[in-house]
């Protein structure tokens, strides 16, 4: 058996970034599943202050790695510091963001302890005791039967208001008994959440389907830019001041988990009949 399920945090000028709690969140199912403890790694100079910050998203343990020679982010430094951690504490798995530095730093810890790597993941869970997951390739444009966003007559779209990857899963669900096309905010691409072919905006995808369903979406100007021309627009949105609302043709001022579910089902109804 592993000893633990880590999770790898470099803090950005003193704070964690909200990517390492959504992990740990995560990652406590995994941890609970296989029976091991969950623990956080926070890594640089000064961070043990911020140590008390993981407990409330699951964490059992933490490990703080710190030098004064981790002052500044360096590849080589916290790759090594990362490394002799990890070969002295053998966990099963290593998480880390898929931030600027995690990307930089994850492959080369990988290269120095010689395990395998998994880039760009949207979700992990267990096959028996191995560890699956999920991952797109070619930016989700290897999806055979998906219709690309620029091209789709419906979409689906979903923003921060979906709170993690996993949120996703009931809007694929209408998209399916729509024939829509999923889309996505920035805000939910940089989370991780989505890949960057599914973002609409100004520096995403413009997009103009017959029918665009922004669900937790607060309708911010770029995002506009990009699916305002869309002939109805419908907004799923729990604040009744988002700027969204004034530019929708129909709204539903609610909990998104409590509106996608059931409106699935009575399409599939209605499309059964
Ligand atoms: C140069 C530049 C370019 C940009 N390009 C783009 C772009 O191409 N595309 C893009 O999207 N953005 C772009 N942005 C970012 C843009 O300004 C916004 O930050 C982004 O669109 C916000 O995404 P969001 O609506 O998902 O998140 P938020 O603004 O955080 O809104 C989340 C919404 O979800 C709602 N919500 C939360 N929980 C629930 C729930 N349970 N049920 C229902 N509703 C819920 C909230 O009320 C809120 O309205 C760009 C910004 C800049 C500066």
């Amino acid at each position: 058996m592993g000893k633990g399920i880590f999770v790898v945090t470099v803090p950005d000028q003193g704070t964690i970034r909200k990517v390492a709690f959504e992990i740990l969140s995560e990652a406590r199912k995994i941890a609970t599943a296989k029976s091991e403890p969950l623990c956080a790694v926070i890594i640089g100079k000064g961070v043990a202050a911020l140590a008390g910050k993981f407990a409330p998203y699951g964490a059992d343990k933490v490990y703080v790695v710190e030098n004064d020679l981790l002052e500044n982010y360096t590849a080589d430094g916290y790759a090594k510091a990362l490394a002799d951690l990890i070969t002295r504490e053998q966990p099963s798995i290593v998480l880390a963001g898929a931030t600027v530095v995690g990307k930089d730093l994850m492959p080369k810890v990988a290269a120095r302890i010689n395990a395998g790597m998994a880039a760009d993941c949207t979700a992990i869970g267990l096959d028996g005791d191995a560890f699956t997951v999920k991952r797109y390739m070619y930016s989700g444009k290897g999806d055979a039967g998906k219709v690309d966003l620029t091209e789709a007559e419906v979409i689906v779209s979903g923003g921060r208001g979906m709170k993690d990857a996993g949120g996703y899963a009931i809007l694929e669900d209408l998209a399916k008994v729509l024939g829509a096309t999923v889309g996505a905010s920035r805000a939910a691409v940089d989370a991780g959440w989505r890949p960057v072919s599914d973002q609409v905006g100004q520096t995403g995808k413009v997009v103009s389907a017959n029918l665009y369903i922004a669900c937790g979406i607060s309708g911010a100007i770029q995002h506009y830019a990009g699916m305002g021309t869309s002939k109805v627009i419908v907004a799923i949105n729990k604040d009744g001041e988002a700027p969204i609302l004034s530019k929708c043709d129909y709204a539903v001022i609610d909990d998104l988990f409590k509106v996608v579910p059931p409106l699935t089902e009575e399409i599939r109804k209605l499309k059964a009949d």
